[in-house]
């Protein structure tokens, strides 16, 4: 259609619709209209084929609207529940004023079959839209039910104000969809006129918003987070580059359904959606050959990575993870089991690869790695029905709605760029120093990597019963990230090379929002050998890997070069702060004789990685909000388990 057209096309739409809405659709007449709009009867049943064509369009503005939602990146997504509201509020306000039009495009769409397949079709458009950010069925069905019954409701109750009765509807629902019976176990009800605590949270990643977080739900305690960056989410942090969302570390969840950001969507109402990386995609290459990765009971049947009796033998070895009467828990490390087990290599070397992907680390560490924790690991992972999935719309989406939270509770502060430089012991406090300022608190927490904790707490008197946590490796990996203008090809959703020990993960397959319209997002990650003569050695050593790492998108992804629009190369990247294998240490959540609590990736918790982030921080703030209660109970300070001595 040309411009000229449209426009006195749309025009003509513009008039019509007003008059629908300011005297009723019935009261309007097509001669009405063309006076209105002064064209001819000929033009306009040139451009329509009458009236109910013109209420139609109503529909169209709103698609309109949905489109522009789409648009929204990532980063401007606070929490999924303000995300998918914000939709449904933009659309209301468009109806808000037009109850008359409305009342008749609703009763017209069941007389008027043209009218009644393009409402059908509007409907499904909005829901295919929420099902993007909402990949569950049941869900979607659910707010989009209750948008639509709303609207009709309201049709039938008069000109009230159909933005509240919208709001208060979807606020019940999400309250519903938020499992309200398991929320408030921090939640401690205190007298008004108790004493606060004053509490520290030291790193504004993962761990420092979640402790961060729960405290700012106890009345009875205030505090500061501090952060030493410009931004929040530590190695979670994401940002944005060309249209293109990129995590500094991956936002992977492996077992979502067992995992404790479950626990904390419930317990700190967060509310996020993700979607489940098709498992039959997910694919391991060894000798050129791919094949299925051993996910679950059809991939390992299908992979050809074991012959038919290797593949009994790994049912059985899985099959008695799950039961917990494996051996390989009894075992120091996977490398002692493994040259006591008489499988076959293949089956061994099946193993040991699933260690390294799970844990992200190279073969020679998932030997080191403990027997007991893998059982562990595993028991969890193959029990799930949801083994790997992707938080929608990258950390942020958590991320954002933790620092909300904190701010919202009104006795918290986060204070950026402010790295705490000193922390000493007087008159019953710790005092913390930054460049800017000097503040005093009753507990402290350290939420960062522990090789800073441990830099931190030099030359004070704590510091010697940090020393068996000192040596502790870090996991360090090559990260390749490419941003594609188009998707050049899409052969599988994950593909782990196990020759060249690298893997490349085609995020935008499962994780949509994070590309621009008809984008492609991969992600390159190399297990790195950490032990070098020397930093020439070691820089030859990253720049082979990276050439590698090309090589790999060649062969899979051919016309990557051409479509290139984002790239951003992290040559060795810390995927967890201590290394879990046998000859390192967890730091414990406390320690003896050290007056602080420690969480992070690298402390003692539930499962890998960012989970760990997570479990640890959730348990320490369990700890202090234990301690709170305990300290509102008496009548006197209380002293500081732990406070230095002499
Ligand atoms: C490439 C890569 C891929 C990954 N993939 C996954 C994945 O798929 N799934 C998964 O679960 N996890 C993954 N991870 C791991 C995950 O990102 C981390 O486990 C998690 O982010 C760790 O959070 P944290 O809060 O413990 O530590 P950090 O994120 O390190 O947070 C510590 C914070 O403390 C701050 N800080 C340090 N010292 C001070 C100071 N003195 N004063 C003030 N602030 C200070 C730092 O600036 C930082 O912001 C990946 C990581 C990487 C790098």
């Amino acid at each position: 259609m040309r411009i000229n057209t449209r426009k006195k096309r749309d025009a003509v739409i513009g008039t019509a619709l007003r008059l629908f809405t300011e005297k009723g659709y019935e009261n309007v007449s097509v001669e009405e209209i063309i006076a209105a709009t002064g064209t001819s009867k000929g033009t306009f049943y040139h451009y329509f084929r009458g009236k109910e064509e013109i209420l139609a369009e109503f529909g169209n503005r709103q698609r309109t609207i949905i489109d522009q939602w789409l648009k929204r990146t990532p980063k401007q997504v606070e929490s999924l529940e303000g995300h998918l509201n914000g939709l449904f509020l933009d659309l209301t306000s468009n109806i808000q004023n037009a109850h008359r039009l409305h009342r008749s495009l609703i009763g017209l769409s069941l007389l008027n079959d043209a009218l009644y397949e393009k409402q059908q079709a509007d409907i499904q458009y909005l829901y295919d839209s929420v099902l993007r950010w909402l990949p569950e069925p049941g869900r979607a069905e659910l707010l989009v039910s209750v948008y639509f019954g709303t609207i009709v409701r309201w049709c039938f109750s008069g000109e009230d104000d159909l933005a509240e009765r919208m709001k208060a509807n979807l606020a019940h629902v999400w309250n519903g969809l938020r499992h309200p019976q398991s929320e408030a176990v921090f939640r401690v009800s205190t007298p008004k006129e108790e004493r606060s605590m004053r509490v520290a949270v030291i790193g504004g990643g993962l761990a420092g918003l979640t402790a961060a977080s729960y405290l700012s739900e106890l009345e009875n305690i205030e505090g500061v987070l501090f952060e030493r960056s410009p931004h929040l989410g530590g190695r979670a942090f994401t940002y944005e580059k060309a249209g293109f969302t990129l995590n500094y570390g991956a936002h992977a969840i492996y077992g979502i359904d067992r995992h404790e950001i479950s626990t904390l969507e419930k317990e700190l109402a967060l509310s996020f959606s993700s979607k489940q990386v098709d498992k039959r995609r997910v694919m391991y290459a060894k000798n050129g050959q791919i094949a299925t990765a051993p996910l679950d009971f059809v991939n390992i049947m299908k992979t050809g990575l074991l012959n038919t009796m290797e593949k009994v033998r790994f049912v059985a070895e899985a099959a008695a993870i799950i039961a917990h009467i494996h051996t390989m828990k009894n075992y120091p490390t996977l490398g002692d089991y493994l040259a006591e087990s008489n499988a076959s290599e293949d089956v061994k070397e099946l193993w040991e690869h699933l260690v390294c992907s799970n844990f992200f680390i190279a073969p020679e560490d998932a030997r080191k790695v403990s027997g007991a924790v893998i059982s562990e690991y595993y028991h969890n992972l193959f029990l799930s029905t949801r083994p790997v999935n992707y938080v929608l719309g990258s950390w942020a989406v958590i991320t954002n709605q933790l620092k909300q939270k904190i701010e919202t509770s009104n006795r918290w502060n986060i204070l950026l760029q402010e790295g705490v430089d000193s922390i000493r012991y007087a008159d019953k406090k710790f005092v913390l120093r930054t460049k800017n300022r000097e503040e005093t608190f009753d507990k402290v927490i350290f939420a960062m990597p522990v090789q800073q904790v441990c830099k931190l707490l030099k030359n004070t008197a704590w510091e010697p019963f940090l020393a068996e946590y000192e040596g502790n490796t870090p996991t360090e990996v090559m990260v390749y990230d490419i941003g594609l203008s188009r998707v050049v090809a899409r052969p599988f959703n994950y593909i782990s090379d196990m020759d060249n020990k690298m893997f490349i993960t085609d995020v935008s397959a499962t994780d949509h929002t994070l590309v621009p319209e008809g984008g492609q997002l991969l992600q390159a990650i190399a297990y790195l050998n950490d032990e070098f003569e020397d930093e020439e050695e070691r820089k030859a050593y990253l720049d082979q890997k990276m050439e590698q790492m090309e090589r790999l998108f060649d062969r899979h992804y051919p016309g990557w070069r051409e479509a290139l629009a984002v790239k951003r190369v992290s040559k060795k990247a810390m995927v967890s702060s201590v290394k879990n294998i046998a000859t390192n240490k967890l730091l414990p959540n406390r320690l003896e004789n050290v007056p602080f609590y420690f969480c992070g990736d690298g402390c003692v918790g539930k499962g890998e990685l960012a989970e760990r982030a997570f479990s640890s921080a959730r348990r320490v703030a369990q700890m202090i909000a234990a301690e709170a209660k305990a300290m509102s109970a008496k009548p006197a300070a209380p002293a500081h388990a732990g406070e230095p001595r002499g």
